[in-house]
């Protein structure tokens, strides 16, 4: 028998509970869950986590053979020292079609001008037609599982779509840039940048003051990656001087966002509360349990993290 620890809060578990027992059953895995500390972390084969859990030291649980996360961004745990265990971050369905649907809805939202017809208190009759899809630029920072999946969503509307990631990349129909120089290509042409890329010593900060120097007048940016992807201070100089139109953010560098921050409060950004892409328990359970069924079988884990990479 298995045991598992389920460390990814107790807020989590009543969700989780019954999923992953179902998801054990169907991997055909005996176990023993349980979201209660261990007495004694040695005996843990296992470990569930989650941001906010309840496990911090690594070190006394020797036994575990994987860490698996709930979240696909793992930057809250990459750098624990005393985490030596294999890492494995989600990568779920459920996740990249929230994702697909956050990303296409609020392009098509700055696409297609929707705001000055939802809210015209005046009744303006502004007979002005948006460009087609095709003659829209989108830029795509990252192009993992989530960027690729956006990238392919608004290929199928047929928006002009470039992707960048650290490695080349080809995919089918999908302009894909790499390196400083691609980074510089994609800033200076897209219309729209959405930004899928991991929290990491590199991507931090990646959109500063150079970055929107390049860029064309009007840009709308759309971050459901990370906060700490964009200089705070340097959009909203962007957001004064015209460089960026509008902002339409996910995630931030403290989340909740606090009250005084001033994104709250610009009319030319739009927050949402960390919706974009939620883990679902039903699909990631089955994740979970077919991550932990492969190392059982004493096959290699799926999505290990890289933590030279940081992602
Ligand atoms: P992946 O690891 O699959 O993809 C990351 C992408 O970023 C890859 O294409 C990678 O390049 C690229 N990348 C990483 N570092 C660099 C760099 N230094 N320069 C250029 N490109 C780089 O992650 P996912 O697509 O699954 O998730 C992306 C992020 O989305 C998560 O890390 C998380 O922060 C965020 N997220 C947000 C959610 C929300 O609700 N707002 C929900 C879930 C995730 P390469 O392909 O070459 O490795």
């Amino acid at each position: 028998m298995l045991n598992i620890w389920f460390a990814a809060g107790s807020h989590n578990w009543p969700d989780y509970a019954l999923p992953l027992d179902e998801a054990f059953r169907a991997a055909g895995l005996d176990v023993r869950l349980s979201a209660t500390p261990p007495a004694d972390p040695a005996t843990v084969d296992y470990i569930i986590y989650a941001p906010g859990g309840d496990v911090d030291d690594f070190a006394p649980l020797t036994r575990v053979k994987l860490v698996q996360s709930l979240w696909a961004g793992v930057e809250r745990i990459v750098g624990n020292a005393s985490l030596t265990q294999p890492l494995a971050r989600m990568v779920d369905q459920g996740l990249s079609e929230g994702m697909v649907e956050w990303v296409t809805g609020h392009v098509l939202r700055h696409h297609l001008g929707m705001d000055r017809h939802i809210v015209n208190p005046t009744h303006i009759w502004d007979h002005s037609p948006p460009p087609l899809a095709r003659d829209r630029h989108i830029g795509i920072l990252g192009m993992g599982a989530l960027g690729a999946a956006s990238a392919r969503a608004l290929q199928g509307l047929n928006f002009r779509v470039t992707g960048w990631s650290r490695t080349e990349k080809r995919l089918e129909g999908l302009t894909c840039l790499h390196g400083a120089e691609g980074l510089d290509r994609i800033l200076h042409q897209a219309d729209m940048l959405v930004l899928l890329l991991p929290k990491t010593p590199e991507t931090e900060n990646i959109l500063n003051a150079r970055a929107f120097a390049l860029m064309k007048r009007g840009m709308v940016i759309l971050n459901p990656g990370r906060g700490a992807l964009i200089d705070d201070a340097a959009l909203l100089s962007a957001l004064a001087d015209g460089t960026v139109a509008h902002a339409t953010l996910d995630v931030f560098r403290v989340e909740p966002l606090p009250a005084d921050h001033p994104f709250w409060a610009h009319p030319r950004v739009t927050v949402t509360p960390h919706i974009a892409a939620d883990t679902r328990a039903p699909s990631a359970a089955r994740i979970v349990a077919e991550n932990i069924a492969r190392v059982e079988r004493g096959e290699a884990p799926l999505h290990l993290v890289d933590r030279t990479r940081g992602y």
